[in-house]
């Protein structure tokens, strides 16, 4: 161990200055709780952005990762291990997928999903049949690809020139939607619950619409469910919720419950098109990452785990209501399971980072999506108690920022 203590301040010393971590450094998790180096404890409503979605240090998860890391960490995809194949077994059980490509994040899972589709494209379809179609407060990931099908170009400015054949249409617009595509159109991507846009669920009737024109103009449709799935919406993945089958959907997030791996699953037609030597990665489908999802995945497709996501859902939506009888501060409570959005009212709006501080303050960890929106993504199974408690500090931040 190093004789210098770790301080924030080397954070601006040795880092690269695209982050703003706050003053805080958190040294242990259990459960719904973190500490610092002071020892002071945090309730966590953040779940490390929609991580950490069975809380920190389960000890399911602790168990699978130290017994695979006791056996083989890596052997690359120039041969294959069973954790991985495992895993990508039990996801075609449990998923309309029949194939699994597994890489390291959501971004590479977006990124192989929009390659696919574009490959999938050339190998079936006339030239002009590339575009994609993808929503305006969408984001999917930072690679050039990725962040240019995100629909947020504050991400994209100063990264041009930007890969061609990309068009943004508005969420939940359906008519919108309709005069935007084409037979152009190969693929088009969303969010069944946007995120980082402002924790907007796509309504039944858009999906829906959305799945009927897609294959009315022989167009893959990619549902993003990086955030929004493995249990968060309250059903393993959103698209169940929902009743609608995309032709690939990716995920990443709370499938390793911390640890680094993504998923895309597609059909076995669709997934013909990445051949061999077609597309790769050299750390997907790591004997750690896929034996820590394995666990994760026990957890997280237990319909008792999926039930208390919905209930507890209802428990802190009554609790926000009560808040904002008191306070008054928000203009609408959205979101789907354990993924909440606070719109914050008129009088408060461009304001949602103030209450990052003032709940740290408070011992209580919050997220925010955009400027006007307090984002929750605590633990799908933390208890009652935390939540109650946890919303006890949200108010006591509320009120100090308030005062
Ligand atoms: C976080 C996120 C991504 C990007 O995932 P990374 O692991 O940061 O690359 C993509 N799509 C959605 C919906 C996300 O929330």
């Amino acid at each position: 161990m190093s004789a210098f203590p770790v301080t924030r301040d080397q954070f601006d010393a040795f880092m690269v200055p695209n982050y703003a971590p706050a003053a805080i450094i958190p040294v242990r998790g259990e459960g719904s709780r973190l500490w610092d180096q002071e020892g002071r404890e945090y309730i966590d409503f953040a779940g490390g952005i929609a991580v950490t979605g069975l809380g920190h240090a389960h000890p399911h998860l602790v168990a699978a990762l130290t017994e695979q890391a006791q056996k083989l960490w890596h052997v690359s995809n120039v041969l294959t291990n069973e954790p991985a194949l495992t895993l990508a077994r039990r996801l075609c059980d449990l998923t309309f997928a029949e194939r699994v490509f597994f890489a390291n994040s959501g971004a590479e899972a977006n990124e192989a999903a929009l390659k696919l589709a574009r490959k999938y494209a050339a190998d079936h379809f006339a030239p002009d049949k590339r575009e994609i179609i993808a929503f305006t407060q969408s984001f999917h990931g930072r690679t050039l690809f990725t962040v240019t099908v995100g629909g947020q170009p504050k991400y994209t400015e100063g990264f041009e020139p930007l890969p061609p054949g990309i068009t943004h249409v508005p969420f939940n617009d359906l008519a919108a939607f309709t005069a935007a595509i084409s037979d152009r159109t190969c693929a088009v991507i969303v969010e069944p619950v946007q995120g980082e846009g402002g924790v907007t669920p796509a309504t039944p009737e858009f999906l829906q619409g959305l799945r009927e024109l897609c294959t009315h103009h022989q167009a893959l449709l990619i549902f993003d469910e990086v955030q929004c799935g493995n249990g968060r919406s309250g059903h393993l993945y959103a698209y169940m919720g929902y009743g609608v089958t995309p032709d690939i959907l990716t995920t990443a997030k709370g499938l390793g419950g911390g640890f680094p791996i993504s998923a895309m699953l597609t059909t076995a037609a669709i997934a013909a098109s990445l051949n061999v030597g077609s597309h790769g990665t050299t750390y997907g489908g790591n004997p750690l990452g896929c034996a820590v999802a394995g666990a994760a995945l026990d957890l997280l497709s237990d319909p008792v785990v999926l039930a208390g996501v919905r209930r507890k859902h209802e428990v802190f939506i009554a609790g926000l209501h009560r808040i904002n009888e008191q306070f008054g501060i928000f203009r609408e409570l959205r979101g789907k399971g354990l993924l909440l959005g606070c719109e914050l009212a008129e009088a408060w709006q461009g304001r949602s980072r103030e209450f990052i501080k003032a709940a740290l303050d408070a011992g209580l960890l919050i997220l925010v999506a955009g400027p006007d929106v307090i984002r929750l993504a605590p633990s799908l199974v933390i208890s009652d108690d935390l939540i109650v408690e946890g919303l006890h500090r949200f108010e006591r931040a509320i009120a100090s920022l308030q005062a």
